[in-house]
C-alpha cells in the first residue's frame, strides 16, 4: 500500500462538514474561507513514540492523545476547533494499527465538528504531529496575561489521574487512571463558555502548579494561595498511591488536559451555573494574590517541599 491508498482508504472520511473547508484532504492543499469579525487560533503538538507513549500502547489511545492535546490548548485560549492536520511517520505500513489509530482519531474528530484537511505520510521512527485550527470572535481569545489579584481560580475536572497511572506498577486492565492517562477530554465546552467570563486560562499539561505559574507569570507576577485541601482528585489515585501522594502528581504530575482559569470573585455564580450546564466539575481551589509567591497550604501550613516543577519522566 502506498500513501494514497493509506489517505484514501484511512484518512479521507466523510468528516464534519465545516462551512468554511472549500477543500480538504486531495489537492496540494486545503482552502478554508475567511470568516470576517472573527480570527484563528492555531495549535500544534508532537507525539514521539519512546518518549510521550511507548510501543505497546494502543493504536487507538494514540489516535486519540494525538488530537485531545491539540484540542485542549483550542479549549484553553477560549476558541471553538474546526479543522486539523496530520504529519504522520510509521516505521512500517501495519494496516491493523493504522486502521485502529485513525478510527480513534476520526471519532473524536466527528465528536468536535472537526474536519481533517490535510497532512503528510512518510516512513522513518513513529510519530504524530498535528496542528489544529480554531476560531474565536475577534479580541475574544482567552489568554495567559490576564488574571488579576483576587481572582478566584479554578480547576475543571479532577487531577493526577494520568500521573498515578503512569506511576503504579501493579497491571490494571481497564480503570479511571487509565482512562484519564489514554483518553484525555479535551474540555471545548468550557473554553468556548468562558469568553467573557475568565480573566486568564491555561490547559494543565506539565501539572497544576507549572501551569498555573505560567499564567501567574504572564499576569504581572502575581501570586497564589492555593488550599490543598480544595484539589479535586482521583479517588482511586487515593486508593492505590495514598491520599499524600495522589495530592502530589494532582499538584505536579501533569497531562491532565484540564483547564485552570481566574475569575473575578463578583463571577462565581457564573461559574457554579456553568457547572451545572456543563456537569463537569469545577472547583475554586485559591484565589490570585499580589504577592508574587504561590503558596500551597495545607490545615494552614505551608506545604514548601510542593515546589512547581516536579515532572514525570516522560511528560514533554
Ligand atoms: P504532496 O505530495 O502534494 O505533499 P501528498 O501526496 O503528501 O501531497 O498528499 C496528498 C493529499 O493527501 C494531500 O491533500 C495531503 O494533505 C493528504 N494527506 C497525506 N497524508 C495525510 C495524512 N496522514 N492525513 C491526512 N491527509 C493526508
Ligand atoms: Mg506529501
Amino acid at each position: 500500500m502506498d500513501e494514497f491508498e493509506l489517505v484514501a482508504r484511512y484518512f479521507d472520511h466523510p468528516q464534519a462538514e465545516r462551512n468554511q473547508v472549500t477543500l480538504g484532504i486531495g489537492d496540494d492543499g486545503a482552502v478554508l474561507a475567511h470568516m470576517p469579525g472573527t480570527e484563528s487560533v492555531i495549535v500544534t503538538d508532537t507525539l514521539v513514540c519512546g518518549t510521550h507513549f511507548h510501543k505497546e500502547h494502543s493504536a487507538a489511545s494514540i489516535g486519540h492523545r494525538a488530537l485531545a492535546v491539540n484540542l485542549s490548548d483550542i479549549a484553553a485560549m477560549g476558541a471553538s476547533a474546526e479543522w486539523a492536520t496530520l504529519n504522520l511517520t510509521l516505521p512500517s505500513f501495519d494496516e491493523s494499527w493504522i486502521e485502529q489509530f485513525a478510527a480513534s482519531l476520526l471519532a473524536l474528530a466527528r465528536r468536535y465538528d472537526v474536519a481533517l484537511v490535510g497532512g503528510d505520510t512518510t516512513r522513518g521512527p513513529l510519530s504524530v504531529t498535528m496542528t489544529v485550527g480554531g476560531r474565536v470572535n475577534t479580541g475574544a481569545a482567552l489568554r495567559r496575561n490576564g488574571a488579576q489579584p483576587g481572582d478566584s481560580i479554578y480547576v475543571s475536572g479532577l487531577l493526577g489521574g494520568a500521573a498515578a497511572a503512569l506511576e503504579r506498577d501493579d497491571v490494571h486492565s481497564e480503570d479511571a487512571l487509565l482512562d484519564a492517562l489514554w483518553y484525555p477530554q479535551p474540555r471545548l465546552a468550557l473554553g468556548v463558555a468562558l469568553v467573557g467570563l475568565a480573566h486568564s486560562a491555561i490547559d494543565i499539561s506539565d501539572g497544576l502548579l507549572s501551569d498555573l505559574g505560567h499564567v501567574l507569570h504572564a499576569s504581572a507576577n502575581l501570586g497564589a494561595d492555593i488550599d490543598a485541601a480544595r484539589i479535586p482528585l482521583y479517588p482511586q489515585a487515593e486508593r492505590d498511591l495514598g491520599h499524600r501522594r495522589a495530592l502530589e502528581l494532582a499538584l505536579g504530575g501533569g497531562d491532565d488536559y484540564e483547564l485552570c482559569f481566574t475569575v473575578p470573585t463578583a463571577r462565581r455564580g457564573s461559574v457554579s451555573v456553568l457547572e451545572e450546564e456543563l456537569a463537569l466539575p469545577l472547583t475554586c481551589i485559591g484565589e490570585v494574590t499580589p504577592s508574587g509567591a504561590c503558596h500551597v497550604r495545607h490545615n494552614g501550613r505551608i506545604l514548601t517541599e510542593l515546589v512547581p516543577g516536579y515532572r514525570h519522566t516522560w511528560s514533554g
